[in-house]
């Protein structure tokens, strides 16, 4: 069975953090959009990733008329718990920030911006299959999906937000030869681990000779753990018993409760940029566009950011027939990108050089220590550091 043909403004392709807040971010201006998702609604709304929305994305819920319907969990506290060889040294930062950050599970925010979008009309469909970009170039774009009822549809826009992640199909709908692609490896994963585990800390980052491990409270009875590993490792190698032991080590203290752990994923580190972010009449969002590495917490912000970019260049477009900050979409994001690239790579770096020397030496681990040891010391490296980890930089 086929429907043809309805028309909107925007096709919104992904119900991740990018495409909710843009349709949420159109639908108060009025200017409509459809969302297209291919998992369904229970499947998005617990999947757990990030827990760090900085200050810029708060502010922009908040210009946005959004922020107390959408944010939950509780402000940062500007302190960053290190634990360096058994020791905890307590970081605090120094920012202009007037604590606007948030702990807040990306799942809650995922969960909220949905409830939000649907409860005030917006058009989010679920279960959308075999989605086909056609003719991105041309004025009238279009979506073809199949529906959770097995129908052929066809939706007919002036502009596809390209929200699907890294693994979505619209940047690979865009020809071979346009788009460059930049990246970098680190040599090594992250085992990411989710426990039914009260955390011990809300955050706490150990620096050791065995690698980096993390955690991170997801609410008050999970927590998120990190370990480094070597990139030609299996998540099936890592036995539960093995893994509890390994973060004993590397905190150098007990685990106060080890629950059942419910899952395992192997994370290579890397850093993506693809350039420049959008094609004709289809522009990319969030991961789609860019990977950034998960010690910089900044995944999540990036993608709400280009998602606060691209709402406000459609809105001029719509409403005062002006495109110019359609046009320049791709640069201002790419900015703020590259901005966020540099933070990530250089504290991804600091962390892990600081701790395993097997990766790149004694040298650069006395030279990473007297990086870090500078945050201490240094007023001015505090408020830098500070100011990038708050999004205010
Ligand atoms: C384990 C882990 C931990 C992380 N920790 C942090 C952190 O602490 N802080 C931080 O800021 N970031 C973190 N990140 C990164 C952050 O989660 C991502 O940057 C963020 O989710 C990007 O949002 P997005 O909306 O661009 O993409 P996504 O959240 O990936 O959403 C894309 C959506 O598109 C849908 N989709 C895909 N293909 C199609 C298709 N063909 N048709 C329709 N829909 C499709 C997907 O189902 C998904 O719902 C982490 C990521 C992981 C994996």
């Amino acid at each position: 069975m086929s429907v043809m043909d309805e028309n909107t403004t925007v096709v919104i392709v992904g119900s991740g953090v990018a495409g909710l807040a843009l349709g949420n971010f159109l639908l108060r201006s009025g200017i409509d959009c459809v969302i297209l998702e291919r998992r369904s609604r229970e499947y998005v709304e617990q999947r757990q990733r990030a827990g760090a929305i900085d200050s810029s994305a708060v502010r922009m819920f908040r210009e946005w008329g959004l922020a107390d319907r959408v944010l939950g969990g509780v402000p940062f506290e500007p302190v960053l718990n290190f634990r360096i060889d058994g020791q905890t040294r307590p970081f605090r930062y120094v920012t202009d920030d007037h604590g606007d950050g948030r702990f807040c599970p990306q799942q809650v925010l995922v969960h909220n911006l949905i409830d939000v979008f649907v409860s005030d009309g917006g058009d989010l469909r679920f279960e959308a299959e075999d989605l086909t970009l056609e003719d991105i170039t041309g004025s009238r774009p279009r979506v073809r999906y199949r529906d959770s009822a097995g129908a052929t549809r066809t939706i007919s826009c002036d502009f596809i937000a390209g929200c699907d992640g890294d693994h979505g199909v619209s940047r690979t709908s865009i020809p071979d030869g346009e788009l460059t692609h930049l990246s970098h490896e680190y040599g090594y994963a992250w085992l990411t681990v989710l426990a039914e585990a009260p955390a011990n800390h809300q955050s706490m980052m150990a620096i050791h000779d065995r690698g980096f491990a993390g955690q991170f409270a997801r609410g008050p009875q999970a927590s998120r753990f990190y370990l480094q590993c070597p990139l030609d490792t299996s998540a099936e190698e890592w036995t539960d018993d093995r893994i509890w032991e390994e973060i004993e080590t590397r905190f150098g203290e007990p685990v106060a409760v080890k629950g059942p752990i419910s899952s395992k994923t192997l994370v290579p580190l890397r850093s993506v940029v693809y350039e420049p972010m959008s094609h004709g009449r289809l522009y990319l969002l969030g991961d789609a566009a860019h990977i950034v590495p998960p010690m910089s917490a900044k995944g999540m912000n990036l993608a709400l950011h280009d998602a606060g970019v691209f709402a406000a260049a459609v809105l001029k477009h719509v409403k005062e027939q002006d495109a110019g900050l359609l046009e320049a979409y791709s640069s201002t994001c790419l900015k703020h990108v590259w901005n966020y690239q540099a933070f990530a790579a250089w504290f991804t770096d600091l962390m892990h050089d600081a701790g395993d020397i097997s990766y790149h030496g004694e040298f650069r681990r006395r030279l990473a220590r007297a990086e870090f040891e500078r945050l201490y010391d240094s007023q001015t490296a505090n408020r830098l550091f500070g100011e990038f980890l708050t999004g205010l930089n």
